[in-house]
């Protein structure tokens, strides 16, 4: 078997019930995800427009691909126009998340976003503020969206070998999306919590995960 396969396998057996895997196969050849494929993987993470369409232009349909790089405006319609089976899990700006709702809208699909909250104490993690995040939901923001189905939160947390800073992070972002939730009586469907990376995703399940994102575990490093 190969690396990639018995990675896949291990990891989704250690995956409590209810949480998804996806396998970032950013700057990994679509020949590594294909492998990954044949494993049962379906959900698959891009960081950059480009490489995902072109990935996903020779790659079988019933892939599942989540965005989750920093996405210009400017490149929007042309993912969106992609009609795939996509997820934006980076949604980072009210600017972007209305440009995903014009492109949805004129398109005639529904985008599904995650919405991309800022925790980390690095400052150039991008994502909203937490304050920005309750006071759009509070005001009821998300009942203009035309197109758009908001299924949830993403987040990183705090680079740091530190553990107890890193379940904190994990722990402000799950309390985040409960006050999300307790703000917007009215929102459906804000079900997802998109956290943690190869190295620190089993304190993001402890502190209730819905996704893991999972690039160097299964892949190997990257080459940029
Ligand atoms: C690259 C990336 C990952 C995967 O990171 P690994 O450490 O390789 O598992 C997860 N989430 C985001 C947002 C990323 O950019």
């Amino acid at each position: 078997m190969s690396t990639v396969v018995d990675a896949i396998d291990s990891i989704r057996a250690s995956l409590p019930q209810g949480v998804g895997l996806v396998a970032v196969s950013k700057f990994h050849p679509a020949e590594a995800i294909t492998e990954a494929y044949g494993a049962g993987q379906r959900a698959f993470g891009e960081s950059r427009v480009q490489e995902l369409l072109a990935k996903a232009a020779v790659l079988p349909g019933d892939i599942q691909w989540h965005f989750i790089g920093h996405l210009q405006t400017n490149k929007v319609r042309r993912l969106i126009e992609a009609r795939l089976n996509l997820l934006i899990e980076s949604v980072d700006s009210l600017r972007l998340l209305d440009a995903i709702d014009a492109a949805a809208a004129q398109a005639g699909v529904v985008a599904r976003v995650l919405v991309e909250a800022h925790v980390a104490q690095e400052e150039t993690k991008s994502g909203f503020e937490p304050a920005e995040l309750l006071d759009y939901f509070a005001r009821g923001g998300y009942r203009s969206l035309r197109a758009t189905h908001l299924c949830g939160l993403m987040g990183m947390a705090s680079n740091t070998d530190d553990e107890a800073r890193i379940s904190a992070d994990f722990a402000a972002l799950a309390a985040l999306k409960r006050s999300i939730e307790a703000s917007a009586p009215d929102l459906v469907g804000f079900d997802h919590l998109s956290m943690g990376m190869s190295d620190d995703y089993p304190l993001a399940i402890a502190a209730g995960a819905t996704l893991v994102r999972i690039g160097t575990a299964i892949f190997g490093p990257r080459e940029y």
